[in-house]
């Protein structure tokens, strides 16, 4: 169990997340304004004094190395803004690196890992592609054996964190003394790349990444020649439990704003917290967020715990607290009336987003799948 915390040191962390937000993100993105280069880096030195900057990365890569759970916590705390679910904390502590990185050769950390973890900018990781059949373990694009090379033909799609990330990681069937070997390779960003963006709903870039012959020596290998998929599925899994935890954290914060708004907007003589069918909504959204938050956190401890069980508790908590929060910011938007869609609200952006992240990574009708699989296999 990487790094776990007392009880009452968690609340300290917790308290230090908190504030670092309430002071110096919320003045900011309040505004609408999205954080300029210069504001983050003001951020990120505050991130790095608090001890907890790249909370999720492993230690002996540079980060703070908490366990899933801690920081399942304190995600709640720092996405608690207008724009949380991308910028978490105005990214003051910086983007996590996936824990398969542990495998890199000295040589790798070296040129690629020590950059990211200075600057905080993270790695992006190009697995989807656009065919009839997107599953891990039968993607086209491959990577073909030239001697101490590899040569990479094939495409990605909607790999997030291109623009920003020191390096890339993508995922190739290797052809491979007759064999197809699903393995990860770590990249730099390289003009022979060709980079596509799109931009979903007005809210989150992401890129097609297309590779032409692409010549990788082998010392950018990562792992074994066929480890790919169990590497990836391990990335899958964490980062769905944070996108979990980061739901748990705007429901929260959209159920007080609809809590404050119900007490303060007087509508045909009364406040509209006095009117059943408000209070309704507002009673159904913090139960089912207590319910999104107890099986976050019972997910995470299975992880931290190399629970057999932790695969499925993971897909349930990604599939739950995508939906509880959609609803929740759905009824808030509700109680809010006209005003939720002005600009001086966050709803319209969390809305936006956390339509993307029932898809993202693994979409909720597949996770029904793989919970299903685990109660029939
Ligand atoms: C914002 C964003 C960021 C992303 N970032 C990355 C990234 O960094 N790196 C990366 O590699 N990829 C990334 N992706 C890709 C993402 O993981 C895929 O979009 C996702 O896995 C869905 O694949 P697809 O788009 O091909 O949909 P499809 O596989 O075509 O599925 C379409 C729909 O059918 C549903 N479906 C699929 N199978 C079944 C089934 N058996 N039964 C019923 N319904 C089914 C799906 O849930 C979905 O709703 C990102 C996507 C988004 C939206």
């Amino acid at each position: 169990m990487e790094g776990i915390v007392t009880e009452s040191n968690l609340s300290t962390l917790k308290r230090t997340v908190r504030s670092l937000v309430k002071d110096h993100v919320y003045p900011v993105d309040r505004n609408g304004v999205q954080f300029s280069d210069e504001i983050t880096k003001e951020l990120q030195q505050k991130g790095k004094q608090s001890g907890l900057w790249l909370m999720g990365t492993k230690k002996e890569l540079g980060g703070a190395g908490l366990s899933f759970y801690d920081r399942s916590v304190l995600f709640e705390e720092q996405v608690q803004h207008r724009f949380g679910l991308s910028k978490p904390a105005g990214l003051a502590f910086g983007n996590d690196l996936p824990s398969f990185l542990e495998k890199c050769t000295s040589e790798q950390v070296d040129k690629f890992i020590k950059p990211a973890v200075q600057s905080g900018n993270g790695c992006f990781v190009g697995v989807w592609e656009e065919i009839e059949n997107n599953n891990i373990g039968q993607l086209v694009t491959t990577a073909t054996k030239e001697g101490d090379y590899w040569v990479i033909n094939g495409e990605k799609s909607y790999v997030a964190n291109v623009d920003k990330a020191n390096f890339g990681v993508v995922l190739a069937h290797c052809i491979h003394e007759n064999e197809v070997k699903p393995t990860l390779f770590i990249i730099n960003k390289d003009e022979s790349i060709i980079v596509k963006d799109t931009m979903l709903i007005d809210v989150q870039k992401v890129s097609q990444l297309t590779f032409n012959s692409y010549k990788l020596h082998d010392s950018q290998r990562i792992g074994d020649v066929g480890e790919g998929v169990s590497l990836i599925n391990q990335w899958l899994t964490e980062s769905q439990l944070e996108i979990a935890a980061k739901c748990i954290g705007i429901g929260k914060k959209a159920l007080n704003l609809g809590i404050d708004y119900a007490k303060l907007r007087i509508t045909r003589g009364k406040p509209l917290a006095e009117f059943p069918t408000i209070r309704t909504m507002i009673a159904r959204s913090a139960t089912e967020l207590e319910s999104a938050r107890q099986l976050v956190g019972s997910a995470a401890k299975k992880l931290d715990e190399h629970d057999r069980n932790a695969f499925t508790l993971v897909a349930m908590a990604k599939l739950h607290a995508t939906e509880v929060a959609s609803k929740i910011i759905d009824n808030i938007f509700q109680i809010h009336g006209g005003m939720g869609f002005s600009g001086d609200a966050p709803l319209e952006r969390w809305y936006k987003e956390l339509r993307i992240l029932r898809l993202n990574y693994i979409g909720s009708e597949t996770l029904i799948e793989q919970i299903a699989l685990h109660y029939f296999e």
